[in-house]
């Protein structure tokens, strides 16, 4: 068995523009996860806390490789009071609201 056939790979969906702008399965070649705390000194003892998932994504059609990031934080929850999950692809899907620099 080769080394990378231990590992699973994680793959997530990204819009991929090269691929006809559908979802495609990326191959997560690395990922990087950073927590983050904020201690309050109010007395309802509401610290905020979250997580940013940084992960460098490659197209499995295309082999594009594009950035991603996943956040989530106690400030932000859904009906089920599970927080939420956010995601940003870098570079952007769409170019149309692209600033120019
Ligand atoms: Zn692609």
């Amino acid at each position: 068995m080769r080394p990378c056939d231990v590992k699973p790979h994680k793959v997530v969906k990204v819009t991929c523009i090269d691929c006809g702008g559908d979802d495609r399965n990326h191959d997560v070649l690395r990922e990087i996860e950073i927590p983050w705390e904020e201690e309050e000194e109010e007395e309802d003892g509401g610290g905020e806390e979250g997580v940013n998932t940084f992960q460098i994504c490659r197209c499995r059609g295309c082999e594009t490789v594009r950035f991603r990031v996943e956040s989530w934080d106690t400030l932000i929850l859904d009906k089920d009071d599970e927080p939420k999950i956010f995601s940003r692809i870098f570079p952007e899907a769409s170019s149309s609201d692209r600033l120019p620099i």
